[in-house]
């Protein structure tokens, strides 16, 4: 592992069989799992380049027994990392070697279906699709539409603060979210937000979502949900160069349509999804946009004509419409199975995600294709091109010594373009262990100490989720009083990723 996580507590660990009998007696029969090869499932999560076993995964199956655990790790000094569905990108729900991995999968039940209040109360562990099938019998839906929607949970979607191809136009999972239930790593447990749209007092709702677990771990939540539009068709456009692709994504924006979803893919992805997936993708462009326009009919066919008249005058050279549900589905199905696609042209890669403003996208991908050449690896692209969002998935070979040290190190470079541009580390990935060393690269000691102060509020110990987000880890009451004088490092003890 090259990431250097808190080192693990020997006194915490030379109590393990004290504490597994302690968590047992809290989530009795099969909740608790602490032997070597029953922890393998839990060693990574979707950042697989990185394992660790947990000292003990515990899964409770109320929010009682997730009160009672995370009290007894409070007042055992006992480290807990919140676990969903595990398919984080950022590495989020890695464990820690002297830690209890919290997961949440037992949480699967529907709570309530309020039709009339258009919201929706659910437990962490329900999958974001299986919300959208619960509801769709009535043309309902859930927006936020993670690629991943098939597994992951909509605790870890908050946690994330997820997005998907629809989120240009609906938002994203911070937009479509109305309340949770959190406990505390005391135990304490609390509610925030509800059914209703506004609220009153800070707006912790907005703190907790994109928290990473660092906070608290979320235990039921309440999502607003919408009418499904009458009508979605969409456009595949292709072009002979990004630049063209690029001024026309902001040309549709400039011209105020916000399609339902923008993507962009890059001739690398293109060539991978088309052989994967048989979508019909022109192979002879250099960039591919997905434009989906939905709402009433007559408004999608004015819509379809004005993005098609302005791909046109972009320099488009080809340019299909969808004529059927069937067919829309298709052109969706290739950008849907990008990244497997991907995985069938390179033993490995590593999905990158950074945001920038739209217009520098040319550029972007200008000097990606410089770093990809300096580095001696291949780069797909594959992008929510309406808000920005990069994807950028490196190729490289594991096997081949170093050149996954030299992946990272061109992510890296990818990640600071990113924030050189006026853009942010992350659209919807997190930052988990992932990002967490390039955090100063965007933010000055000031504001993550800020940040971290935020941290303190709710967790003083440190022990949810430490070694994410977070370069360095400040003990609470020593926050604001960190300075270097003369060179000289103030608290040389304290742990310093
Ligand atoms: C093939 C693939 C495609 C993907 N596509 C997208 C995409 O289009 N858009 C997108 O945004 N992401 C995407 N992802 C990333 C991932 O699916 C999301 O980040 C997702 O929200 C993670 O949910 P999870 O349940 O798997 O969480 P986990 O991976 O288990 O955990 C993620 C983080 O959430 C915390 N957490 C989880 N549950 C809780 C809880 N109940 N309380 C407190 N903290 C909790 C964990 O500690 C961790 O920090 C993709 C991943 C894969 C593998």
């Amino acid at each position: 592992m090259s990431i250097k996580m808190p080192e693990p507590d020997q006194a915490v660990l030379a109590r393990r069989d004290e504490i597994v009998a302690a968590l047992r007696k809290i989530v009795p029969g099969e909740g608790v799992i602490s032997s070597a090869a029953e922890m393998i499932p839990y060693e990574s999560d979707g950042l697989m380049a990185y394992r660790q076993p947990p000292m003990v995964v515990v899964l409770p199956d109320t929010t009682k027994q997730v009160s009672q655990v995370l009290k007894y790790c409070h007042a055992n000094g006992i480290r807990v990392v919140p676990r969903g569905s595990g398919t984080s990108l950022s590495g989020g729900a890695l464990p820690l070697a002297d830690g209890v991995l919290l997961g949440l999968g037992k949480f699967k039940r529907i709570r309530e279906i309020d039709f009339d209040n258009r919201a929706v109360v659910v437990e962490p562990g329900v999958t974001n699709l299986a919300i959208s099938q619960a509801v769709d019998h009535k043309g309902f839906y859930y927006a936020p539409d993670p690629s991943s929607q098939i597994a992951c949970s909509i605790g870890g979607n908050i946690a994330e603060n997820s997005g998907g191809v629809h989120c240009l136009k609906y938002g994203m999972t911070t937009n479509n979210v109305l309340g949770c239930e959190i406990v505390l790593i005391t135990g304490e447990i609390i509610k925030v937000g509800g059914k209703t749209a506004e609220t009153c007092g800070y707006d912790v709702m907005g703190i907790i979502t994109g928290s990473e677990g660092l906070l608290g771990v979320i235990t039921e939540v309440t999502v607003r949900i919408l009418q499904k539009p009458e009508t979605a068709r969409a456009l595949m456009v292709g072009f002979a160069d990004v630049e063209a692709a690029g001024e026309c994504v902001a040309q549709i924006i400039g011209a105020g349509i916000i399609p339902g979803g923008m993507e962009m893919m890059d001739k690398p992805a293109i060539h991978a999804a088309e052989a994967f997936v048989h979508a019909g993708y022109p192979l002879d462009v250099e960039a591919l946009l997905i434009i989906e326009l939905d709402g009433p009919g007559v408004e999608v066919d004015e819509l379809i004509s004005r993005v098609e008249s302005i791909a046109l005058s972009c320099g488009s050279t080809t340019c299909q419409i969808s004529v059927s549900e069937k067919e829309r589905l298709l052109f969706w199905a290739g950008r849907k199975a990008a990244f497997p696609a991907v995985g069938r042209i390179s033993p490995d890669y590593l999905c990158m995600d950074g945001t920038i403003p739209r217009k520098q996208l040319p550029l972007v991908l200008r000097r990606m294709k410089e770093m990809s050449e300096k580095y001696g690896l291949g780069v797909a692209n594959v992008f929510h091109a309406g808000d920005g969002n990069l994807h950028p998935l490196i190729l490289y070979d594991a096997n081949k010594p170093g050149e996954m040290d030299k992946a990272e190190a061109f992510g890296a470079d990818i990640l600071r373009l990113c924030v050189e541009v006026g853009g942010v580390l992350t659209g919807e990935h997190g930052v988990g262990i992932e990002k967490r060393d390039l955090m100063p690269e965007m933010f000055s000691e000031i504001d993550l100490n800020q940040q971290q102060r935020l941290k303190c509020a709710f967790d003083k110990d440190g022990l949810l989720n430490p070694g994410k987000v977070f370069p360095t880890l400040h003990r609470c009451a020593e926050l604001g009083r960190v300075h270097v004088h003369g060179g000289k490092l103030a608290f040389p003890d304290i742990p310093r990723f």
